[in-house]
């Protein structure tokens, strides 16, 4: 009996990561650059975020609607 080796193929699942840096606003979840959020002015961020979505008009925006959007911008559509 021949020693038979099964061959599994290689698996390349990229996980998509975050980019490093990238930072939500856990109140409103637009992304921010400085220290502090340009809608609420605050500073509680969260980098653990999911989806993107650009808010260019926020008063027509359906979507902005509906995440709650009041200024345009780019946000993130989940936050933990
Ligand atoms: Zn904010």
């Amino acid at each position: 009996m021949g020693q038979k080796k099964i061959k599994k193929p290689k698996k390349r699942l990229k996980r998509k990561r975050n980019k490093m840096g990238k930072k939500v606003c856990k109140k409103c979840r637009i992304f921010v650059k400085g220290d502090n959020c340009p809608v609420c002015k605050g500073n509680q961020f969260s980098t653990n975020w999911q989806g993107r979505v650009n808010i260019l008009d926020a008063d027509k925006s359906m979507i902005a609607e509906k995440l709650g959007i009041k200024v345009k911008g780019e946000y993130s559509i989940k936050v933990r």
